[in-house]
């Protein structure tokens, strides 16, 4: 264990996990001049697990840093409307194209390309840095204060004090429950099973929706293949695996005849994860010394794929509000409620809105039961007015309450940052 004296202790922050939330953090506070470590518990970002949706509140975001140019330059498909129809025969259209932004489309990028691409910019500051393989263990608490964390990697066990500790470790976060932060669940009526088939070049959807009763699938396109998403009625996956993968690959066959080709590809359940579907959040996001933001504060249900965009809108705010005391050397848990304060009316407004789908489409698609009337009749009403009809649209491409960049652009980036660049910066603590 490698310990550090308090009065050693320049690291303005230092945060847990670099998914969205994490890497988006640190390149803001590091752009803002600050000193800033980024731990990693995995030695890269290629899980195919993660969501690929990018959208165009994320690309404004990137393009207040002057970086949306850069990103669409990286592989990537853009789709500009989407419709999906309700098992009650309603078509919901999310056309990007009607709305205010110079991006009115999704871009699907691997999550592990963005990752490196947001990593990649962060590190042409020198402030920034990124530990990979890194898994943090425990917070580091002095007389009711988190002062920084300890993690282990391929050295053995390592402490790290920081004026504040980020936890945007995600949903199964390490951090807030060392925090010791209540969590408030709610429960997602669905699962995912989550596997890959092969794509022909010649296919042309960036991505679909299939149902038949009882089932729904989703289907991504990952240029060589299909990432799949099965879903399935929270805790039927036992039931699955009993009935053996014959059957399992009879039902894909017709619920997504597309593929019904190429299912023969899936040779054992080891091919087949199992993603378990939460949504919850903190009753509070905060200790003195400890956040916790993105899924570690509020897991997010993959319905309307916005989790990475609300992630990176709570890194934004954070860095609005903590920039300047994290620079003063002084921060209270009064600055850190400000970010909850900011944050949790639009994330709690779009669990709503995620729960309210859930209800009205999976619920009703994976029980093969009637979906309720009442609020489809409502809602075919409301979005056949000219300025309702595109609230859907809007919700899915900007998120409730869009926050812009606020916080200073201090440091001087390096011209061309480089893989080799983020792996070995040396941070110039100040
Ligand atoms: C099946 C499924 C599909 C989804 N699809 C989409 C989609 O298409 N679009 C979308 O916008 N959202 C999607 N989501 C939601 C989205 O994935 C999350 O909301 C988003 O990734 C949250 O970002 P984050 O940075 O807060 O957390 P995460 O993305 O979970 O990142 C957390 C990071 O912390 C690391 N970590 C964890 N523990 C430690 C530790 N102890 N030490 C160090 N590092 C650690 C992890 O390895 C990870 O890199 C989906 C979710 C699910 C379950």
């Amino acid at each position: 264990m490698t310990a550090v004296a308090e009065d050693d202790v320049k690291l303005n922050c230092c945060i847990a996990g670099c998914g969205p939330a994490g890497a988006m953090l640190g390149l803001l506070l590091a752009r803002a001049g600050l000193n800033v470590l980024v731990l990693e518990k995995h030695g890269d970002f290629l899980r195919d697990f993660r969501g690929d949706t990018i959208h165009p509140s994320t690309i404004e975001i990137l393009d207040e840093l002057g970086l949306a140019e850069r990103f669409l330059a990286l592989p990537h498909s853009e789709v500009s409307s989407l419709t999906a129809r309700t098992p009650a025969g309603l078509d919901i259209d999310f056309s990007f194209r009607r709305l205010k932004t110079r991006f009115p489309f999704i871009a699907f990028v691997p999550q592990w390309d963005f990752l490196d691409f947001i990593a990649d910019e962060a590190a042409r500051y020198p402030g920034f840095q990124l530990r990979m393989n890194a898994e943090v263990v425990n917070l580091i608490e002095e007389d009711g204060i988190m002062r920084g964390l300890t993690y282990r990697d391929t050295d053995g066990e390592h402490e790290v004090r920081a004026r504040l500790t980020v936890g945007a470790d995600g949903r199964s976060s390490r951090t807030r429950e060392e925090a010791g932060l209540r969590v408030i669940a709610t429960s997602p009526p669905m699962d995912v099973l989550w596997f890959r088939l092969s794509r022909k070049q010649d296919e042309p959807e960036t991505i679909a929706m299939r149902s038949g009763p009882g089932k729904a699938a989703i289907l991504i396109d990952r240029r060589d293949y299909w990432q799949i998403g099965y879903i399935i009625p929270k805790g039927d996956a036992d039931k699955l695996h009993a009935a053996g993968l014959p059957a399992f690959r009879r039902t894909l066959a017709t619920l997504i005849p597309d593929v019904a080709d190429r299912v023969d590809e899936i040779q054992e359940w080891e091919q087949v994860k199992l993603l378990t579907v939460r949504s919850d959040r903190l009753a509070r996001w905060y200790r003195r010394g400890y956040l916790a933001i993105g899924d570690a504060a509020h897991a997010m249900s993959p319905v309307a794929g916005v989790g990475i965009n609300v992630a990176i809108q709570d890194a934004v705010v954070a860095t609005n509000v903590l920039w300047e005391p994290l620079r003063r050397g002084r921060i209270s848990t009064r600055d850190l409620a400000k970010v909850q304060r900011q944050r949790e009316l639009p994330m709690r407004i779009t669990q709503a809105v995620q729960a309210f789908i859930q209800q009205m489409f999976f619920r009703a698609v994976l029980t093969s039961s009637k979906p309720p009337l009442l609020p489809q009749r409502i809602l075919r009403l409301l979005l056949r007015l000219p300025v309702l009809g595109d609230i859907p649209a809007r919700f899915v491409a900007f998120g409730i309450r869009r926050p812009h960049v606020a916080s200073p652009a201090l440091a001087t980036p390096v011209e061309q940052p480089t893989a080799t660049d983020r792996a070995e910066a040396v941070p110039v603590w100040t």
